[in-house]
């Protein structure tokens, strides 16, 4: 009887570290898929044309240009980056259901520019021809969260770009380093952020050392007015130029 125990008690034991080998097993899987990924995320910013020397690895996310972020574990776009169809755009857009209302979760931190979020939402909701919507929702399940974060000196926001046909997922905002620029300001920020996560890239991408872009059909070319060029934090234009407006309604 007393063996019988002891048998049992071994076979116990056996089970619980085959069970705990099996679980390392399964972490080290999982953080291998993790690190492939991460490796397909940074082939995917360099066919959009980023230069190398302009991605900083974050942890969890690579940052381009100081205000573009891209999350290791994202999603790449079936598609890929090739150029295919300036403004200019991912190639990826936000789908055609979920472009009709983009929900954006405003983070308790952010709460203080309620005004310049609305201001930034209106300029891409009064669009003409276009069919793209924002909303704020104060409950899940939303698109786009935005929060404040302290992203140092000479950024004002950071945006993502769309994946799997959902809008980029997060928006930081620099808060404390924009409280000081004027409202149109603060509110280009957010609506330049909003921007990214609909799939523009910066219009003057060629001027920040980019190798390409992909075209919104129709609209080429350079445009000093663009709220989307990127590199002017707190100095560029606090409203959609005609392009700008162009592209919007071409993609959506
Ligand atoms: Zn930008």
């Amino acid at each position: 009887m007393k063996n019988n125990l002891k048998k049992i008690a071994i076979v116990a034991m056996v089970a619980v570290v085959i069970a705990a080998c099996k679980k390392n097993q399964e972490s080290i899987t999982e953080s291998q898929e993790t690190v492939k990924n991460s490796d397909k995320v940074l082939q995917y910013i360099k066919d959009l044309g980023f230069p190398a020397a302009s991605i900083v690895d974050n942890g969890n996310e690579f940052i381009v240009e100081e205000d573009i972020t891209f999350p290791k574990n994202m999603e790449i776009p079936a598609n890929g980056a090739g150029a295919k169809t300036e403004q200019y755009y991912t190639g990826s857009i936000v789908n055609s259901t979920k472009k009709l209302n983009i929900r954006i979760f405003v983070d308790p931190s952010m709460t203080s520019m309620g005004s310049e979020i609305n201001s930034a939402i209106a300029q891409w909701n009064g669009v003409p021809n276009s069919t793209l919507r924002f909303s704020v929702v104060t409950t899940a399940p939303y698109d786009i969260l935005i929060k404040d974060e302290n992203l140092g000196n000479g950024v004002c926001g950071q945006g993502q770009f769309p994946s799997g046909g959902s809008a980029g997922a997060l928006v930081k905002i620099n808060k404390n380093y924009i409280a000081g620029n004027s409202f149109a300001q603060r509110a280009r920020t957010i609506c330049h952020e909003f921007g990214h996560c609909i799939s523009f890239r910066h219009t003057n991408w060629s001027a920040q050392g980019e190798s390409t872009a992909t075209n919104v059909p129709g609209v080429t070319g350079t445009d000093a007015l663009s709220l989307m060029n990127g590199g002017q934090c707190g100095s560029g234009a606090t409203v959609l130029s005609t392009k700008d407006k162009n592209a919007v309604a071409a993609l959506y």
